[in-house]
C-alpha cells in the first residue's frame, strides 16, 4: 500500500513521522475520512470543507489548498487501486521540543492513507446491527474531527466485548451520536429524528446528505435530542457516517428493537444514499 507523508508517496512501511510529533504526544490534530466507490470519493468537498473548520478551530493553518488536496486523496486511491473504501487525512501541529503552548516554527504534518472496505455488500447491513449504550465521557468540542479519540477507543471496545457493532453515547439521557457515526430514530409515528448540531457532537457530512434526502423524497424529519427510552421504544433506528454509509440498527443494549430487521425507512435511506452517493463526488 502506497501511503502519502508530508509531500512524499512511500510503500506504508516506510511511511513514518516524528516520535516529537505533537499528534503523537498530545493528539494535537484533527483527521477526516472520505469514502471512496466505485473507485470514486463520495461527498468529499463536504468531508474537505469539514477538515479546513477542523483546522481553523485549532489554530493550524491549512497546509493545502482544497484542489492539492482533492490531487492527494486521488493519487492515493489511484496508486492503491482502490475502487471500495476509504480515505484517510491528517494534519497534526507537527514535531517540535515537547511544551504544550504552541510551537513558533513547527510545519504541520500531513499523513493520508486509504483503506479497502466492503461497503454496498457490507453483510452488516442486511442483518442490521446491534449497539450499546455507554456514558458519552468525551470534552466539550465534539465539533472538532479531532485525533483524541481515546473515548471513542473504549466505547467501541465496549460495544465489541458485548457483541455489538457500534456505541451509542449517552449525556444527560440523550443520545449525543455514536462513537463514529451519527444517531438517529425513526419514531412509531414515522418521524426520524436526529440530534441538532451543536459542540456536543460532530456535524456528520453523512447525516447532511441524509437530511436532505429525507426532504427531498418526502420523509419528516426533526432535528431534536432524543432519550435512550425513546431509542429503546422507537420502530426503528440507524447510524450514518463515511465508511457504514446508512447502518440499520435491530438491538439495543441486549434488546430486540422494533421488528428485529432493518427497517424499512432506513432501508429505503440506504439506497437512497447509495443513488446519491454514486452520483457526485
Ligand atoms: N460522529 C463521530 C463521533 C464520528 O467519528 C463520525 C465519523 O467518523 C461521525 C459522527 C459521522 O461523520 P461522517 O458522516 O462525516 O463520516
Amino acid at each position: 500500500r502506497t501511503a502519502y507523508v508530508n509531500g512524499q508517496y512511500l510503500p506504508l512501511e516506510q511511511a513514518a513521522v516524528s516520535v516529537m510529533d505533537r499528534g503523537f504526544l498530545f493528539a494535537d490534530g484533527i483527521y477526516e475520512v472520505s469514502a471512496v466507490l466505485g473507485g470514486r470519493l463520495v461527498d468529499n468537498a463536504g468531508h474537505l470543507a469539514r477538515l479546513a473548520r477542523s483546522l481553523a478551530e485549532i489554530g493550524i493553518s491549512n497546509p493545502h489548498p482544497i484542489e492539492e488536496w482533492v490531487r492527494i486523496e486521488t493519487e492515493l486511491v489511484s496508486r492503491n487501486g482502490l475502487d471500495e473504501g476509504l480515505v484517510y487525512m491528517q494534519v497534526t501541529r507537527g514535531a517540535a521540543e515537547r511544551d504544550f503552548s504552541f510551537p513558533k516554527d513547527a510545519v504541520p504534518t500531513v499523513v493520508a492513507f486509504t483503506q479497502a472496505k466492503t461497503i454496498r455488500a457490507n453483510p452488516l447491513a442486511e442483518t442490521g446491527a446491534k449497539v450499546v449504550t455507554v456514558p458519552d465521557i468525551r470534552w466539550q468540542r465534539r465539533d472538532i474531527k479531532s485525533v483524541a479519540l481515546l473515548a471513542q477507543v473504549l466505547a467501541k471496545q465496549a460495544a465489541a466485548e458485548a457483541g455489538a457493532a457500534e456505541a451509542f453515547m449517552v449525556e444527560d439521557g440523550a443520545i449525543t451520536e455514536g462513537s463514529s457515526s451519527t444517531a438517529f430514530i425513526v419514531t412509531r409515528e414515522g418521524t426520524i429524528v436526529t440530534r441538532p448540531l451543536s459542540n456536543a457532537l460532530l456535524p456528520g457530512i453523512t447525516r447532511r446528505a441524509v437530511i436532505a434526502l429525507a426532504a427531498e423524497f418526502g420523509l419528516t424529519l426533526e432535528e431534536r435530542l432524543f432519550s435512550v427510552e425513546e431509542l429503546h421504544g422507537a420502530a426503528e433506528a440507524f447510524y450514518t457516517s463515511a465508511s457504514a454509509f446508512v447502518m440499520p440498527v435491530v438491538s439495543v443494549d441486549g434488546e430486540t428493537l422494533g421488528e428485529g430487521r432493518p427497517g424499512p425507512v432506513a432501508r429505503r435511506l440506504r439506497e437512497l444514499y447509495f443513488t446519491f452517493a454514486e452520483a457526485r463526488d
